[in-house]
């Protein structure tokens, strides 16, 4: 049996702060456990909000902590080429569709949706796509294409759940409401999700699960926040034909005040903790982690 991977994946649109060093941690000490390898992967591909002097913390906030990864970091905008080739994969199976509504116009939709009535939110509490994309026929779609009207691609959700039909994933973690084991995966409750955007040719869900299965990872560990986004997961890894790994997802590192802690709050972040004298095993204790061997 070749040895589990586990992998860390932050994106560089600030520094790591309390809970990323809880994420990278758990992540260090099981592949440690199991005898297992540990990969380190940039998730950058939002140009607008990632930067390089980000990138560079990361790696330092990291060494500090004491976490090593094999080298070969993957940086996923490295590979927007491999992402489009698979959107393309997917929007040869018919079940994604361009939708051409702007942030502004699915805002007023939903606004529209919700004077007679809620309209429903996705898990992490945005309204599922309002818009009237998948009703286009493919001449008007050419046409607004061919007019330079920008658009983002969306995978039909209910076409896409009827072809493959029930999916599940195993967890070793815990979801918000306890579900562990095997876990049925709810992908409709995510709506027409995006595949690909306006300004990139791909999306979270899009990149991560390929990125999974090219780095062959046995064993994704993240945040209690990413839980229902396996259901998405489960379903593209179907229907690109990748394999499943398992997932552990562990509870997020609150502040006193029982937030989810932010990027944009210095005062959890690793490198202001560090100027204030803390050293890594204050951080350990801190976010409840075992001392380290
Ligand atoms: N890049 C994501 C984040 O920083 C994590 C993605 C994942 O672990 O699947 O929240």
């Amino acid at each position: 049996m070749p040895p589990p991977v586990f992998r860390f994946a932050p994106s560089p649109n600030g520094y790591l702060h309390l809970g990323h060093a809880y994420s990278a941690m758990m992540n260090f000490d099981l592949a440690r456990a199991a005898g297992g390898r540990l990969l380190l992967r940039i998730e950058d591909i939002d140009a607008t909000r990632c930067r390089p002097e980000y990138e560079a913390a990361i790696y330092e906030d990291l060494e500090w902590l004491g976490i090593a990864w094999e080298p070969q970091v993957r940086r996923q905008s490295d590979h927007l080429d491999l992402y489009r080739e698979a959107v393309d994969r997917l929007a040869s199976t018919g079940l994604v569709f361009p939708a051409f509504e702007s942030r502004a116009e699915i805002a007023r939709l939903v606004a529209d949706r919700e004077a007679s009535g809620a309209w429903p939110r996705d898990p992490d509490g945005a309204p599922l796509y309002p818009g009237q994309g998948k009703q286009l026929t493919a001449d008007e779609r050419s046409a607004l294409i061919a007019a330079g009207t920008p658009y983002a691609l969306r995978l039909d959700m209910a076409a896409a759940v009827a072809q493959v039909g029930e999916l599940s994933w195993h967890e070793d973690g815990r979801g918000p409401g306890g579900e562990t084991g095997l876990v049925r995966a709810q992908p409709l409750d995510w709506g027409d999700v995006i595949i690909a955007r306006k300004e990139t040719p791909t999306s979270y869900h899009l990149s991560v699960v390929i990125d999974d299965a090219l780095q062959a990872v046995t064993h994704v560990v993240r945040g209690a926040d990413l839980f229902w986004s396996t259901s998405v997961h489960r379903l593209l890894q179907t229907l690109l034909g990748l394999p499943a790994p398992t997932y552990r997802h562990h509870d997020l590192i609150r502040d006193a005040a029982g937030r989810k802690l932010s990027k944009s709050d210095s005062s959890t972040a690793l490198r202001q903790l560090r100027a204030d004298g803390a050293t890594p095993a204050d951080i350990r204790a801190l976010v409840g982690l075992a001392a380290s061997a």
